[in-house]
């Protein structure tokens, strides 16, 4: 796992160095990105990493990199800076400097040969990387910028053409799997960067591919699971379930496929072997006819946010609905109150996972929507009332208030401040239960709270049915962990 210095300062990058050592096994020194009044100290970093190997690398502009001066007086700072202790050189395909590569091979600098493509990825990709190294010892790298799943696929396989050692990643939303799944792909290396600096598009921090990845458990025979959304990079979902994996010693990873099409998203299950997924916005409906199985709940919700890949087909479950119950049922066995009325806010996805369960519960429904048809629609299919999203139907609400569910993206992150039911009194007596779980307490929830309310936040949801994702996926049960 190779950690990318790209601050101004030498002084800066060695405080990253601090801060990560213990994670990366070798550092990437951009000089490119290093204010010029530094280059003199540039050559003094290896002598300070205290055995941690670097590579040297001076970009240009048009490489995505930093360097905007001459190309000779980019190749003058590579030959200046080679003998001081670089382990490896980072020389793109045109560069052909006799000097430099006698002086690499002198001081026994492994050559890394690379190109980019801020395009997409070429359809002749394995062409393109064989023909990349100038002598065996050299390791051929490519960084490609997938625009698709489609793109993605072209990239793994060109790079499962390629024997021997090699760098092949993908940057963006598309590519971040394979930083992730480097050792599975074959790949010499993964770059992170610091967390606060996106050194390159996708790149992660070495503490979350190491800790909430298991990077250094990931091999040839890590069995695969993931997440599709788009977009879907900000899920929490990888940080629950991969410590679980760790935690029972299976050899598992889950990555979030950022998605464009379940078409080909099926062609990249077969190729990296997928064994499951969870399924998020926008491809919980859509993704019915791909399933050649289904739980009974999948029919009433309309909705399936997990797949299980067998040699059958995909065989799908929506666990919102159980994830949604589970912490409902806690609370509504603490009251010791019958509930018999509720209001559910929204008619998306949620909204009908969350009425199934509430109907399931015996309950009377009233959905509440921006769109008053699309309440009225989910309403006449789930044997419900319907009101639109209003002022004007508080009054209406108070009728249906044992249970306040909030199943919209008001109030979530960046919406803070965002409140669906601004205006409503609560009269402390509610289980007011907010799906949103960024940031954990909403305002809504924040008010329902201050008035007495029994307040339900969307991060027990999420929890609860993951916890009966994993089941499916593994068939064993959630872990406790530490
Ligand atoms: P969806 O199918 O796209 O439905 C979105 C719903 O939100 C619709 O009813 C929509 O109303 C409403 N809405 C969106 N923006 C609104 C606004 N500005 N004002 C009023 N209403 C607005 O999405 P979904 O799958 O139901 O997911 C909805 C939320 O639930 C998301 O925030 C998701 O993260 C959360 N969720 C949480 C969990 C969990 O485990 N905690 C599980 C599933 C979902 P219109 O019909 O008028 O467009």
């Amino acid at each position: 796992m190779c950690l990318c210095l790209t601050a101004p300062t030498v002084e800066e990058n060695l405080s990253i160095v601090d801060k990560y050592r213990g994670y990366a096994d070798l550092v990437e020194f951009r000089v490119d990105k290093l204010n010029p009044r530094e280059y003199p100290h540039a050559l003094r970093l290896p002598s300070l990493l205290e055995g941690l190997p670097a590579i040297l690398t001076v970009r240009r502009k048009e490489d995505g990199g930093g360097f905007t001066g001459s190309e000779a007086e980019r190749l003058q700072k590579l030959h200046a800076c080679i003998p001081h202790g670089f382990r490896y050189v980072d020389l793109e395909a045109d560069v052909r400097d006799e000097g430099i590569l006698k002086s690499a091979h002198e001081k026994g600098v492994r050559v890394i040969r690379s190109f980019h493509d801020f395009q997409g990825v070429p359809d002749d990709l394995p062409e393109r990387i064989r023909s990349l190294p100038r002598s065996a010892d050299e390791i051929p790298k490519a960084a490609l910028f997938p625009r698709s799943i489609k793109d993605l696929i072209r990239l793994i396989n060109g790079s499962g053409a390629v024997k021997g050692d090699k760098i092949i990643l993908g940057m963006g939303e598309f590519g971040f799997p394979t930083r992730v799944l480097a050792a599975k792909l074959g790949g010499y290396l993964s770059f992170t960067s610091e967390k606060r600096i996106n050194a390159a598009p996708g790149q992660v921090d070495p503490e979350t591919l190491i800790n909430v990845y298991r990077f250094r458990e990931i091999d040839g025979y890590t069995a695969l699971f993931g997440i599709i959304g788009n977009p879907v990079l900000h899920t929490r979902s990888p940080g629950i379930h991969n410590p679980a994996f760790g935690k029972l010693g299976l050899n598992c990873v889950y990555v979030p496929f950022h998605t464009d099409s379940l078409e080909h998203f099926r062609e990249l299950t077969d190729l990296l072997d997928v064994k499951g997924f969870s399924v998020t916005i926008p491809f919980k409906e859509r993704i019915i006819p791909f399933l050649s199985e289904k739980g009974e709940e999948i029919d009433h919700i309309g909705s399936c946010n997990t797949v299980t890949v067998t040699s059958a087909g995909w065989q799908g479950r929506n666990f919102d609905y159980i994830g949604f119950l589970k912490p409902l049922q806690k609370e509504l066995g603490h009251k010791g109150k019958a509930c018999s009325r509720a209001t559910v806010i929204g008619a998306g996805g949620a909204s009908r996972a969350v009425v199934y369960a509430l109907r399931k519960l015996g309950m009377e429904v009233l959905i509440v929507n921006r769109t008053p048809e699309r309440a009225k629609r989910t309403a006449e299919q789930l044997g419900c009332s319907w009101a639109p999203l209003s002022g004007d139907s508080h009054s209406r609400i108070s009728g249906y208030a044992d249970i306040i569910v909030q199943t919209t993206s008001v109030g979530m992150h960046p919406d803070v401040d965002g409140d669906p039911l601004a205006g409503y009194h609560f009269t402390g007596s509610e289980i007011v239960y907010d799906l949103v779980y960024t940031p954990n307490v909403t305002k809504m929830m924040k008010r329902a709270g201050e008035a007495g309310c029994t307040v339900i936040g969307g991060l027990e949801m999420l929890l609860e049915q993951a916890y009966c994702q994993f089941e499916t996926f593994t068939g064993r049960k959630y872990p406790g962990l530490d």
